[in-house]
């Protein structure tokens, strides 16, 4: 088993956005905003190859937005986007078995599609797409809230084609894989681990935004749409990952994209995972402020 993570680009966001109720004075001296009160977010996806598959973990922001949107989202692809980090690793879209959607917001699977002559495609032609039906359900039934977010094209063109495939729950990918809900940031949303021998590593997804979001249990993002239950969600897998020393996989972190978790007193500490630097050194490093 091989595991790479792979960078669809960055973006600037306003901090008050992952940070939500957390007062500036206390995230700034962790992540420091820039004058127009922006931090930069890392796009990354996790690629895993095993003997019987390539499998690819959510597909970043894709290739279907018009100049505002890469605007509004302040899109970084000096190093490319998804499909060409892929190819540097040598992966090519039709050699993905099977992508596996954390959630369906648009940081998360736009590039699940592309459009070719007018018309949208998958942009894996061979992949099946795994999603959690509860995910499905609410994407189709967006509200005022998160319809900005939950943008059809990215997942509807799937199911029409039959190459979606909702999940009940936690789902054995293959031996050393599985999808395990981790509701909070979203209802339906989900969460990877990945387990070899007493190794134990999760891709986090959303559950925690920042590396710091998973230490702080109360820091929470504006995006969450049920904040008490990823406080619930979030102390199930502290625990977790504080047993098994297990590697935190941050997919927006970009000082920090892989961590382990230790609870010395009271207070949980992060560590980054000198080892991994293997799995990180083709990202994009922090920009400093202009
Ligand atoms: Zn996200």
């Amino acid at each position: 088993m091989e595991i790479d993570l792979i960078s669809d680009g960055t973006v600037r966001v306003d901090a008050g956005g992952p940070f939500g109720l957390v007062p500036r004075a206390l995230y700034s001296k962790h992540l420091p905003p820039d004058e127009a009160n922006r931090l930069p977010m890392a796009l990354n996806c996790m690629l895993i190859r095993t003997a019987d598959a390539t499998i690819l973990v959510d597909t970043g922001l894709g290739e279907k937005m018009d100049e505002s949107a890469r605007a509004m989202w302040g899109l970084d692809r000096t190093a490319g986007g998804l499909l060409d980090q892929l190819d540097r690793k040598g992966v090519q879209a039709e050699e993905v078995d099977l992508v596996l959607n954390t959630h369906l917001h648009a940081d998360h699977c736009g590039g699940n599609t592309c459009s070719v002559a007018g018309s949208l495609r998958a942009t894996f032609p061979r992949a099946e797409y795994w999603v959690q039906r509860v995910e499905w359900a609410d994407a189709m039934h967006a509200d005022a809230r998160t319809r900005s977010t939950y943008l059809q094209d990215n997942f509807v063109p799937l199911m029409e084609a039959g190459r979606l495939r909702l999940l009940h729950g936690e789902t054995q990918v293959s031996e050393n894989i599985r999808c395990v809900p981790t509701p909070g940031h979203t209802r339906g949303h989900q969460s990877i681990v990945v387990e070899h021998g007493d190794w134990r590593a999760i891709f986090v997804a959303d559950m925690a935004t920042f590396a710091i979001h998973m230490a702080r249990t109360a820091w929470l993002t504006a995006y969450d749409v049920m904040p008490l239950e990823n406080v619930r969600t979030k102390e199930l897998w502290q625990a977790w990952a504080v047993q098994n020393q297990a590697w935190l996989i941050f997919q927006h972190d970009i000082r920090m994209p892989i961590a382990r978790l230790t609870r010395p007193d009271r207070r949980l500490e992060l560590h980054p995972v000198e080892e991994a630097a293997g799995l990180t050194a083709d990202l994009p490093k922090q920009q400093p402020p202009p």
